[in-house]
């Protein structure tokens, strides 16, 4: 730890591509530094001419790393925390296609490819099992916030019923909850399994729901939404006749995807959209950057619903990771570039 306590941690992870760009980018033998070298007159037409030498310097970067390594890099310490009775967040940034579902989620017909999610939920039982002593409750809930509308992912959404009426409420602690949405008890980790895949399924229900546009970027469709799982976990002593329970959560947040207005050419409805998208990371940024201030009285956290809600894991004594992904190849360098300054303006926080 620094002299100055860190909130964020921000670890960068690349998609692996055979087009990596490896001219223009480069990594340091520290594997926490970045350096991009855009040639002088590239004809692949980046357009801010005035600088083609970038340093940035991070917490760690993981290059072509396995499902495995991000887990044990970025999950890890932070699921073992929780069962301490710390909240965490960790948070997937990146422009669409660039891996934030693949870090999170995974491709769950693949076992070695299942992501943060599916791992740290499997680590939770496992860590249970290891504290005899103390008896545990593990709860889910899985939400998803699309243009400051936040979605239930645990209702059924398959009969038209929707859960509209969901509120952020603040409790007299500071802390808030989203009042309305389901919280299911999970017993065992295939029963958390279960409701992950059930979220799963609701999740692309509610992209029909919902009318979400169907434009593409670099041949995905892109992610207009925020989806948040959110792993709670009390536990109470089994030793002791004391009434003390313990309660602490992880949200494990895949976030929209960061491109920027002008490449996904949109209109319309969809502008609407990316308009919501850009406003709700930059209060995201916002936040965490109020947060690292001692002096600031005043955290933002209302201006969106999804810094509202996680506003008691964010911050403060709660572990907070941001993984930014990206796609090293040479026509996402625009993107790349934009997705390393957020982050880098995360780590100075
Ligand atoms: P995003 O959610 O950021 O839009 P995805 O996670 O959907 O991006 O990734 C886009 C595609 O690339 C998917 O087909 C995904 O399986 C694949 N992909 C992303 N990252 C990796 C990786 N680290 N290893 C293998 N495939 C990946
Ligand atoms: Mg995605």
């Amino acid at each position: 730890m620094s002299a100055k306590s860190k909130h964020v941690r921000v670890v960068i992870r690349t998609r692996p591509t055979s087009a990596f760009a490896q001219d223009v980018i480069s990594f340091g033998v520290d594997k926490k530094s970045l350096h991009i070298h855009i040639p002088k007159n590239a004809e692949w037409g980046f357009i801010n001419n005035q600088q083609e030498n970038w340093d940035f310097k991070f917490d760690n970067i993981l290059h072509n790393a396995s499902q495995e390594v991000v887990y044990d890099e970025c999950g890890s310490s932070i699921v073992r925390s929780l069962l301490d009775g710390y909240n965490g967040t960790v948070m997937a940034y990146g422009q669409t296609g660039a891996g934030k579902t693949f870090t999170m989620t995974g491709a769950t017909e693949n076992y070695k490819h299942r992501g943060l999610i599916p791992r740290a939920i499997s680590h939770v039982f496992h860590e249970i099992a290891e504290r005899p002593t103390l008896a545990f409750t593990v709860r889910i809930s899985y939400l998803e916030v699309y243009n400051e509308q936040m979605v239930d992912l645990l209702a059924t959404l398959s009969d038209g019923e929707r859960s509209d009426a969901l509120t952020v409420v603040e409790e007299k602690t500071g802390s808030t909850y989203v009042k309305g949405l389901t919280v299911q008890i999970a017993n065992n980790e295939e029963e958390a399994l279960n409701l992950l895949f059930e979220g799963e399924t609701n999740r692309s229900i509610s992209e029909h729901q919902l009318n979400k546009n169907s434009t593409r970027y670099g041949g995905f469709r892109v992610d207009t939404s925020h989806c948040i799982f959110t792993i709670y976990v009390e536990s109470r002593s089994r030793v002791e006749s004391s009434e003390k329970v313990m309660i602490s959560k992880l949200n494990l947040v895949d976030l929209a995807g960061s491109e920027r207005l002008s490449k996904t050419e949109t209109k319309g409805k969809s502008l609407k959209e990316a308009m919501y998208i850009n406003r709700s990371l930059t209060y995201l940024e916002q936040v965490i950057i109020a947060l690292s201030d001692k002096k600031r009285e005043h955290i933002p956290f209302r201006q969106s619903k999804m810094t509202h809600v996680l506003r008691d894991a964010l911050g403060g004594n709660c572990n907070t990771l941001m993984i930014a992904n990206i796609w090293g190849e040479q026509e996402h360098i625009e993107e790349t570039i934009s997705t390393l300054r957020f982050a880098t303006r995360m780590m100075c926080v």
